[in-house]
Protein backbone atom coordinates (compact mmCIF):
# COMPACT_ATOMS: atom_id res chain seq x y z
CA UNK A 1 0.00 0.00 0.00
CA UNK A 2 1.04 3.37 -1.18
CA UNK A 3 1.04 6.49 1.47
CA UNK A 4 0.13 8.56 -1.33
CA UNK A 5 -3.21 6.72 -1.39
CA UNK A 6 -3.89 7.32 2.22
CA UNK A 7 -3.48 10.69 2.14
CA UNK A 8 -5.58 10.41 -0.97
CA UNK A 9 -8.40 9.04 0.97
CA UNK A 10 -8.32 11.58 3.86
CA UNK A 11 -8.39 14.15 1.86
CA UNK A 12 -11.29 13.00 0.19
CA UNK A 13 -12.88 12.21 3.56
CA UNK A 14 -12.26 15.69 4.77
CA UNK A 15 -13.91 16.85 1.54
CA UNK A 16 -16.99 15.06 1.67
CA UNK A 17 -17.82 15.46 5.31
CA UNK A 18 -16.72 18.82 5.33
CA UNK A 19 -16.54 18.26 8.95
CA UNK A 20 -14.01 18.96 11.93
CA UNK A 21 -12.67 14.84 12.61
CA UNK A 22 -10.15 13.85 15.35
CA UNK A 23 -7.48 11.58 14.40
CA UNK A 24 -9.06 8.49 16.09
CA UNK A 25 -12.10 9.56 14.17
CA UNK A 26 -10.29 9.60 10.66
CA UNK A 27 -8.77 6.55 11.29
CA UNK A 28 -12.27 4.30 11.71
CA UNK A 29 -13.36 5.67 9.06
CA UNK A 30 -10.05 4.81 6.87
CA UNK A 31 -9.84 1.50 8.62
CA UNK A 32 -13.55 0.95 6.26
CA UNK A 33 -11.99 1.54 3.14
CA UNK A 34 -8.77 -0.14 3.79
CA UNK A 35 -9.11 -2.45 6.75
CA UNK A 36 -5.59 -3.35 7.15
CA UNK A 37 -3.83 0.21 7.45
CA UNK A 38 -1.93 0.89 9.99
CA UNK A 39 -3.07 3.66 12.68
CA UNK A 40 0.70 5.16 12.24
CA UNK A 41 0.46 5.56 8.38
CA UNK A 42 -2.92 7.02 9.12
CA UNK A 43 -1.40 10.16 11.24
CA UNK A 44 1.74 10.38 9.50
CA UNK A 45 -0.28 10.86 6.40
CA UNK A 46 -2.30 13.63 8.45
CA UNK A 47 0.95 15.03 10.12
CA UNK A 48 1.88 15.24 6.31
CA UNK A 49 -1.25 16.96 5.18
CA UNK A 50 -1.14 19.44 7.77
CA UNK A 51 2.84 20.16 6.71
CA UNK A 52 1.58 20.55 2.91
CA UNK A 53 -1.12 23.17 4.56
CA UNK A 54 -3.63 21.17 2.51
CA UNK A 55 -5.01 20.30 5.85
CA UNK A 56 -5.93 22.41 9.51
CA UNK A 57 -5.76 21.29 12.74
CA UNK A 58 -6.49 22.90 15.55
CA UNK A 59 -8.00 22.32 19.20
CA UNK A 60 -11.63 23.34 19.38
CA UNK A 61 -11.91 22.06 23.46
CA UNK A 62 -13.29 18.99 22.70
CA UNK A 63 -10.14 17.05 24.31
CA UNK A 64 -8.88 16.27 20.88
CA UNK A 65 -7.40 17.98 18.15
CA UNK A 66 -9.43 18.42 14.98
CA UNK A 67 -8.56 17.98 11.08
CA UNK A 68 -10.25 19.96 8.31
CA UNK A 69 -9.35 20.49 4.98
CA UNK A 70 -8.27 23.78 3.74
CA UNK A 71 -10.89 25.46 1.40
CA UNK A 72 -10.65 28.22 -1.06
CA UNK A 73 -10.79 30.66 1.56
CA UNK A 74 -10.17 30.38 5.07
CA UNK A 75 -12.59 30.67 8.37
CA UNK A 76 -12.21 30.34 12.01
CA UNK A 77 -14.60 29.61 14.69
CA UNK A 78 -15.60 31.05 18.13
CA UNK A 79 -16.21 28.15 20.72
CA UNK A 80 -18.70 28.57 23.34
CA UNK A 81 -17.50 27.30 26.42
CA UNK A 82 -20.35 26.78 28.39
CA UNK A 83 -22.94 24.83 25.67
CA UNK A 84 -20.55 23.82 23.08
CA UNK A 85 -22.26 25.79 20.54
CA UNK A 86 -19.52 26.66 17.17
CA UNK A 87 -19.52 29.72 14.97
CA UNK A 88 -17.93 30.56 11.88
CA UNK A 89 -16.27 33.32 10.93
CA UNK A 90 -14.83 34.59 7.87
CA UNK A 91 -11.19 35.14 7.42
CA UNK A 92 -11.48 39.04 6.44
CA UNK A 93 -12.72 39.51 9.77
CA UNK A 94 -9.11 37.87 10.85
CA UNK A 95 -7.09 39.33 7.94
CA UNK A 96 -6.91 42.93 9.50
CA UNK A 97 -5.70 41.01 13.02
CA UNK A 98 -3.17 39.07 11.29
CA UNK A 99 -1.94 41.55 9.33
CA UNK A 100 -1.11 43.75 12.19
CA UNK A 101 0.57 41.22 14.28
CA UNK A 102 2.99 40.15 10.96
CA UNK A 103 3.69 44.22 10.52
CA UNK A 104 4.38 44.30 14.34
CA UNK A 105 5.96 41.55 15.36
CA UNK A 106 7.88 40.94 11.88
CA UNK A 107 6.07 37.77 12.21
CA UNK A 108 4.50 35.51 9.43
CA UNK A 109 1.27 34.26 10.90
CA UNK A 110 0.55 30.71 9.20
CA UNK A 111 -2.16 29.92 11.47
CA UNK A 112 -5.24 29.14 9.10
CA UNK A 113 -8.26 27.65 11.49
CA UNK A 114 -8.05 30.01 14.60
CA UNK A 115 -10.32 29.12 17.47
CA UNK A 116 -11.53 31.49 20.11
CA UNK A 117 -13.54 30.32 23.22
CA UNK A 118 -15.74 32.55 25.07
CA UNK A 119 -19.82 32.43 25.78
CA UNK A 120 -22.35 32.56 22.81
CA UNK A 121 -24.83 35.30 23.34
CA UNK A 122 -27.64 32.49 23.95
CA UNK A 123 -25.88 31.69 27.09
CA UNK A 124 -24.91 35.31 28.23
CA UNK A 125 -28.42 35.87 28.35
CA UNK A 126 -29.03 32.94 30.84
CA UNK A 127 -26.06 33.71 33.00
CA UNK A 128 -27.67 37.19 32.92
CA UNK A 129 -30.99 35.90 34.16
CA UNK A 130 -29.32 33.57 36.61
CA UNK A 131 -31.26 30.21 34.98
CA UNK A 132 -28.83 27.45 35.48
CA UNK A 133 -30.29 24.62 32.92
ZN1 LIG B 1 -13.46 24.89 10.86
ZN1 LIG C 1 -23.38 28.97 24.56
Amino acid sequence: MRNSSVDQIIFELLSKEHAHLNSLQIYNEIRKILPAVNQSTVYRSLDRLVKNRKVSVSDMGTGASVYEKITDGYHHHLVCQSCGNVLTIEHQDIEKFFNSIETNNQFKVYTNHLVLFGICKDCQINETNGTDS
